[in-house]
């Protein structure tokens, strides 16, 4: 099957035949191995604050939820499991957090980011998770060392975006960041929530290619998984009960977009586990090739809780690795150790436009 066109995708999103989505799958496996090779990469995930200053309906960590102990890691705290996963051969991080655009907060992860740089001896990749933010700040973290961004759309569907989130967020704002963002010279990452409540099998498809048209380098999409005490929860009480159709649909989703855009990084995010055990091993069988195990210190990760039964709180950072590394290994594939595992897609770009430029001038 040509994965070009929408019917082609949609009618894989709607496939319920076992034999043939198992078919389908195998094939998004076979040309992630043959894109990208046989090994998955690690990224240690530092949720280093909950504090936010957005209220997106659907989030457990949003400005008016009084329910969460709102929380900052130290500078050396953020700095310690960095080099904690340096140290383990994890070859990225990514440091994620609630939205904040003071002075403060841009001016402590620009030391951060230069100090894990320094530190690191400049092996160690860094990706941000940092919501919205101006020109200069992007820029100023991409200075100081940072290199790739990852900032989902959520839905590519500007008025379910708006049905999500307050009138003062903007889904325009948010697209223009991608762009920003990949003109300052960061791998950029996008992704969207899946089995939101009011979205359709062609608002899926549309993320899809909108991805495509985005010319994005890595995607991290998981399943929309509910937060007591939002206001969409409140709004859509039983919405989506249903985990193994939830887990089947985003597994879809993951073999259509590697079927579709074949060279970038996709990652199986940790909301794939809260639906089934080996959910997230299940994403690496169809088309994932990133996985983000979490790093943040122990203390920290009760209050970093986005949706209900959140996974691993009570482990630190060394059984996650352990568990993890058993996972991976179990269902037969080799882990990058100590390689950043940048996404092809982006250096395949990045040498098609040295190659214009050299013959341009
Ligand atoms: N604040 C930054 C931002 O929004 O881009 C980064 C951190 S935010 C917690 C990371 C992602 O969590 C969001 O992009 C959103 O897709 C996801 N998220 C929030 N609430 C969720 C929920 N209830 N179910 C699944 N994912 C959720
Ligand atoms: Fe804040 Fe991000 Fe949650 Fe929205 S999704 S409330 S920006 S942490």
């Amino acid at each position: 099957m040509e994965f070009s066109e929408r019917d082609n995708v949609k009618y894989l999103l709607e496939l319920r035949d076992r034999e043939e989505l198992r078919k389908i799958f195998d094939r998004a496996y076979q040309v992630r191995i043959q894109y990208l090779g046989p090994k998955v990469y690690l990224r240690g995930l530092i949720e280093l604050s909950n504090i936010c200053i957005k209220n997106c309906y659907y989030c457990g960590i949003r400005r008016s939820n009084t329910l969460p102990s709102r929380y900052l890691m130290r500078e050396d705290e953020i700095i310690e499991s960095a080099l904690w996963a340096f140290q383990n051969k994890y070859g990225s991080i990514v440091l994620q957090s609630g939205e904040r655009r003071d002075s403060l907060f841009i001016e402590s992860i620009g030391t951060i980011i230069e100090k894990i740089k320094e530190q690191t001896d400049g092996k160690l990749g860094i990706t941000l998770s940092l919501g919205e933010q101006k020109y200069k700040v992007y820029e100023k973290w991409f200075a100081a060392g940072a290199h790739r961004y990852l900032l989902r759309i959520e839905t590519s569907n500007k008025s379910l975006y708006e049905k999500l989130h307050p009138a003062n967020h903007s889904f325009e704002k948010r697209k223009n960041c991608l762009t920003t963002l990949k003109k300052i010279g960061y791998q950029v990452g996008t992704g969207v929530m899946i089995g939101l409540p009011m979205q359709t099998v062609d608002d899926l498809v549309d993320d899809l290619f909108f991805f495509k048209e985005m010319d994005v380098d890595m995607i991290g999409m998981g399943p929309f998984l509910t937060s007591n005490n939002t206001p969409l929860n409140q709004q859509f009480p039983v919405h989506f009960a249903d985990k193994e159709e939830l887990l089947k649909l985003s597994l879809k989703m993951i073999a259509a977009a590697r079927l579709l855009l074949k060279d970038v990084n996709i990652a199986s995010t940790t909301a794939l586990q809260v639906l089934k055990y080996d959910g997230r091993e299940q994403a690496l069988k169809c088309g994932a090739n990133i996985i983000m195990p979490n790093i943040t210190l122990r203390k920290y990760r009760p209050y970093y809780r986005l949706y209900d039964n959140k996974p691993c709180i009570e482990e630190n950072s060394e059984l996650c690795k352990m568990c993890l590394a058993n996972r991976i290994i179990s269902i037969g594939e080799k882990i990058g150790y100590d390689e950043r595992g940048d996404s092809l897609h982006f250096q395949k770009t990045k040498y098609r436009n040295t190659i214009k430029i050299f013959y341009n001038s």
